[in-house]
């Protein structure tokens, strides 16, 4: 076998086949068709539990809360509601996807740095539990329309630490100058604070930070702890007001090249958890209840997306290009970050991975590039394409740019098969056209 396969929920079955969850993927693209997005659920539901265990472990009173912009449909926040998990929502349209789902409101916390007055309004209507505000002039929003509703509503608020975490610029939000958050370093965040403490109809619970994303490393949470445990103390001596919770962020990282590790989220949460204990105690303030946003790492490993292979071009002396009948328009992150992603052949799993190709989608744009530089097995038109780890920040990145239908997804179990999202159709495409 020349796999190496990243994930233990990937494996190679007796037909040759590449299979998740032990459900053969050329059988799913045949009954389901392709494009088709594929989402363990156990793997999700492992995650989930191995975030919560942790934390339990290593916290008297901490929560989780899934980020749902990595993946977001009904049935997904049906999961998050049986793991008992908390989410992030950063929208109204995630937010009414969750109540739609029966996901509980209380425990919604609506992030964003731009939340406009209506999608204010349509949040406290429908009772979300806690607001991650951005800035004074939404708390100003928030108090209004609280009051006006009757309503007293818990915030936290976000703060710029001022941590580069070297990863991707792009995907990098800790800094002073990032768009999101008030900083500390400008004296921002402390005003942030002192306003948030003098509304009446807003209930501060503490403070949030999210340094960045995809990272191995302890480091940037080690390092946004000490900063944000500092200024829990300076809130405590200018406000005489103490934070009940620091919200740390997610930005964990996985694995999606055999050349990358498979982090081990117990020994993450444990590094942090020491730094936390230990700057508590340092900057003498009380232990908050801790709560970590993952948002990738709780659905990338679980997600697959499968494509037809197309008419493959060779160009003498060039390159080899695999076109698929997908592309940017389902997965639009190489074109966005370069994001590097490993693809196989499913239906020739067990074969040589000697064919060097380009992996390109049909937009008509030369930036459509799904992995570029990519060892596959020899493939034709036809073959069942796999492109792994795709959970996250592909369903609910996907558009209709060149009117390309949105795939099905499905999802599979060790129980079974079940579709969670059905794909789009012609008539769905031109609804709203009048
Ligand atoms: C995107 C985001 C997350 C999740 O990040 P991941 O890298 O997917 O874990 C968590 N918190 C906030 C505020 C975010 O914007």
């Amino acid at each position: 076998m020349n796999t190496q396969l990243l994930h233990d929920n990937y494996s190679i079955n007796e037909k040759g086949h590449f299979a998740v969850r032990g459900h053969d993927t050329v059988e799913l693209a045949e009954k389901y068709g392709t494009p088709l997005y594929v989402i363990d659920e156990d793997k999700v539901r492992e995650m989930c539990r191995t975030y919560k265990n942790a934390v339990k472990k290593h916290f008297d009173d901490a929560d989780i809360l899934y980020a749902s912009k990595a993946l977001s449909f009904k049935g997904m926040y049906e999961i998050a509601k049986e793991e008992g998990m908390c989410v992030d929502a950063v929208s109204v349209g995630e937010i009414y996807t969750a109540i739609s789902a029966g996901f509980p409101a209380e425990r919604i916390y609506f992030h964003g740095n731009n939340k406009m007055y209506e999608d204010i309004e349509f949040a406290i209507k429908n009772g979300v539990g806690c607001f991650v505000a951005d800035n004074c002039e939404e708390l100003d929003f928030i108090d209004e329309i609280s009051k006006k509703y009757g309503k007293t509503q818990n915030v936290l608020l976000r703060i710029t630490p001022g941590i580069d975490p070297h990863t991707h610029a792009k995907i990098a939000t800790g800094n002073v100058d990032s768009k999101f958050g008030e900083a500390i370093e400008t004296g921002q965040a402390l005003d942030f604070v002192k306003h948030a403490l003098s509304k009446a109809n807003v209930n501060l619970l503490g403070i949030h930070c999210h340094v960045g994303s995809q990272s191995f490393d302890p480091q940037p949470f080690i390092d946004a702890c000490e900063i944000m445990t500092k200024f829990a103390a300076e809130i405590k001596e200018k406000c005489s007001y103490k934070i009940k919770v620091l919200d740390l962020g997610g930005g964990f990282g996985v694995r999606y090249l055999p050349t990358e590790e498979n982090l081990d989220i117990e020994w993450m949460i444990c590094e942090i958890a020491k730094t936390v204990k230990k700057t508590v105690a340092d900057n003498g303030i009380s232990m908050p209840k801790i709560m970590f946003e993952p948002g990738r790492s709780l659905v990338a490993a679980a997600g697959v997306t499968l494509y037809t292979v197309g008419h493959i071009k060779t160009i003498p002396g060039y390159k080899n290009y695999i076109p698929v009948n997908g592309g940017m328009s389902d997965n639009p992150r190489y074109a966005l970050y370069e994001s590097p992603y490993y693809c196989l052949i499913a239906n020739k799993a067990n074969e040589e991975m000697n064919f060097h190709a380009d992996v390109v989608g049909s937009c008509c744009e030369s930036g459509d590039i799904i992995q570029p530089d990519v060892d596959i097995q020899k493939a034709q038109y036809g073959d069942i394409l796999a492109v792994c780890v795709t959970g996250a920040y592909n369903y609910s990145m996907s558009s209709n740019y060149n009117r390309f239908l949105k795939p099905a997804l499905v999802l599979v179990s060790k129980d079974g098969v079940r579709v969670g999202v059905k794909r789009e159709t012609l008539e769905d495409l031109t609804r709203n056209d009048v």
